[in-house]
């Protein structure tokens, strides 16, 4: 589904991924773990553009995104992004949460739009809460309405940014359910996460980025019961 080639990303002087080269294929589950500051939400947001690379290629369905004619709005439609801090809309209902981009970039009618949205509000065990507003709602909710808003622009793949560390323990499962269920129905899914138990079970592959780039790129089972970089045993050991 994407192939990412040499991909390198400065900040200014601050060289923040150094030739990362990764593929995910479709109905694939990656979970992406490393140390904070290493790059990985950097490399999550260079795949669905929120940042530019600067260099290197990402083929996603054919075609180099990272070109500067690549249209990004139509990219986001197809790569959705959960974000550790949810990132809903404050002064929007959750329906209208969910139904402002289907309305405004897929052209769908508003009836057809809400529809999907109760749907898909239902799957995530959330429709009582369609008419509050995202103050209204436990981390827990609206980090569920975050996936059924990424759900609800049928993107062909979902990156997922740290979606449950901001989340208060008892909250973590609810939201992980959802994620599994995904899985279980074939979402190509990049995901970053210090939840290793999660990782080990839900995800086909687990990569270890450190310092910009990929130490390990394997198993579960092979990075965390036979890492081979000594510094994916530290990291392992501190969190484990
Ligand atoms: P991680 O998600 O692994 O914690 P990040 O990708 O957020 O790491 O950050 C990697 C490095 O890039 C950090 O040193 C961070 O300070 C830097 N960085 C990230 N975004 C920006 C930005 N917009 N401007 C400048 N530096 C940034
Ligand atoms: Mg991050």
């Amino acid at each position: 589904m994407i192939t990412i080639k040499n991909l390198n990303k400065s900040f200014g002087d601050v060289h923040v991924l150094k030739g990362i080269d990764l593929e995910i294929d479709k109905g694939e589950i990656m979970a992406i773990v490393g140390p904070s500051g290493s790059g990985k939400s950097t490399l999550l947001r260079c795949m669905n553009l929120l940042e530019v690379p600067t260099g290197g290629e990402i083929i996603f369905e054919g075609s180099n995104i990272a070109d500067k004619k690549v249209n990004i709005d139509e990219i986001r439609q197809k790569i959705g992004m959960v974000f550790q801090n949810f990132n809903l809309f404050p002064h929007k209902t959750v329906l209208e949460n969910i139904t402002l981009a289907p309305i405004l970039l897929k052209k769908m009618s508003k009836v057809e739009a809400d529809k999907k949205a109760e749907y898909l509000l239902d799957r995530v065990g959330l429709l009582d809460k369609k008419d509050v507003y995202p103050a209204q709602l436990s981390g827990g909710q609206k980090q569920r309405i975050a996936i059924a808003r990424a759900l609800a622009m049928e993107p062909d793949m979902i990156l997922f940014d740290e979606p449950t560390s901001a989340l208060d323990p008892e909250m973590v499962k609810e939201v992980l359910d959802v994620i599994k269920e995904l899985a279980k129905e074939g979402m190509t899914m990049a995901i970053v996460t210090h939840e290793m138990g999660f990782a080990k079970e839900v995800a086909d592959r687990v990569i270890f980025v450190d310092s910009g780039k990929i130490l390990e790129d394997d198993t579960p089972e092979a990075v965390f019961n036979n890492p081979t970089h000594p510094r994916t045993q530290e990291f392992l050991a501190k969190i484990l």
